[in-house]
């Protein structure tokens, strides 16, 4: 069996922020209590709604905010508590991320060369002449050849750019790399090349992705497994077929039922979700999806509830799972 590549445990991240001039702090509850873990050569969707956490998760994993508590194993060590630039340059060889924008995340002054050395001439000794061959190597993994490599990112589409980026994000040969809305800045016909890509490069090299998306039809296209989260929080955890065949939640319901059939013949039952996203400054008590939830029952508005778990390593957090309700045949 492929071994955790990144294990996360328990990590909550919390923002405060002064509302007024007599310091006044709100807090904004961005993680809460969220676990996880990607294998080697797998692709782990997180899935969810705007302003659910996935960014904010993506941003923890790359240590550009530090979580409140909890811990972020990389092949076993601890990253919160890296400290150093050796440790640090350790770090960013081994977790390396493709940003949303590809216009935005190229810096324009720069040729395409050079943007490829950079992070081999930061981070490691090697000589002129293989990191050359490096730069020469993976540029023709992402389908462009090296005529490109004295041109700036001008001089490209926003496709050509993305793949660019993923160039820079795989030549460090990174553990794991994490793909925040890689296409989602795309045209709709640039998107599949890009994702397909991706697909090829995970099973080319065993390379292992967290792949952040709000799209689901490009998440079940290209993931092993996928996490939805709502508010911050993992409520369902599952293998991609498991989690469209079958799924648990009924915020992942929710979230299925919007995705677009493509037959024509098959019919499909919107659930429609009550009230807006609630904010994260305050957030409901109970299961956090009360305030929406078309299933929602006295006890989901006074505790929280525990992960229940069903074949496959498919697990969700919600009371319908309960052996009351079971008993009882509520689902
Ligand atoms: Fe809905 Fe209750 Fe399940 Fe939360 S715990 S998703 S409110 S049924």
């Amino acid at each position: 069996m492929n071994k955790d590549v990144i294990e996360v445990k328990d990590l909550d991240v919390v923002y405060e922020s002064k509302t007024n001039v007599f310091g006044n702090v709100k807090k904004i509850y961005a993680l809460n209590d969220v676990s996880l873990n990607v294998k080697r050569g797998e692709i782990l969707a997180i899935a969810g709604e705007s302003g659910c956490g996935k960014s904010t998760l993506a941003k923890t994993l790359m240590r550009l905010i530090e979580p409140l508590k909890g811990e972020i194993l990389l092949e076993g060590q601890n990253i919160c508590s890296f400290k150093g630039k050796a440790q640090q340059k350790d770090f960013y060889k081994k977790l390396q991320m493709i940003f949303q924008n590809p216009y935005a995340s190229l810096n324009p002054k720069m040729k395409i060369g050079e943007i490829l050395q950079e992070p081999l001439l930061i981070n490691t000794n090697f000589s002129k002449v293989k990191i050359q061959a490096l730069v020469d190597d993976v540029i023709g993994k992402v389908g462009l050849d090296n005529s490109c490599l004295n041109l700036y990112p001008h001089e490209f589409s926003g496709g050509q750019r993305q793949r660019i980026a993923i160039a820079r994000a795989l030549i460090l040969e990174p553990e794991i790399i994490i793909a925040d809305e890689p296409v989602s800045a795309l045209d709709v016909s640039i998107q599949a090349q890009i994702i397909n890509l991706l697909k090829q490069l995970k099973d080319d090299f065993n390379l292992t992705f967290i792949f952040i998306s709000h799209d689901l039809g490009v998440i079940r296209h290209i993931s092993d497994r996928i996490a939805i989260m709502y508010l911050g929080e993992i409520v369902e955890i599952g293998k991609t077929e498991d989690i469209f065949i079958d799924p648990k939640h009924p915020y992942t319901k929710a979230l299925l039922s919007a995705v677009p059939e493509l037959t024509a013949n098959k019919k499909k039952e919107h659930i429609k979700l009550i009230g807006e996203l609630p904010s994260p400054e305050n957030l409901p008590s109970g299961c956090k999806f009360h305030t929406r939830c078309p299933f929602a029952m006295d006890v989901c508005k006074q505790s929280h509830p525990a992960e229940f778990k069903f074949a496959g390593n498919h697990s969700c957090k919600c009371f319908l799972y309960s052996d009351d309700n079971i008993k009882n045949s509520v689902i």
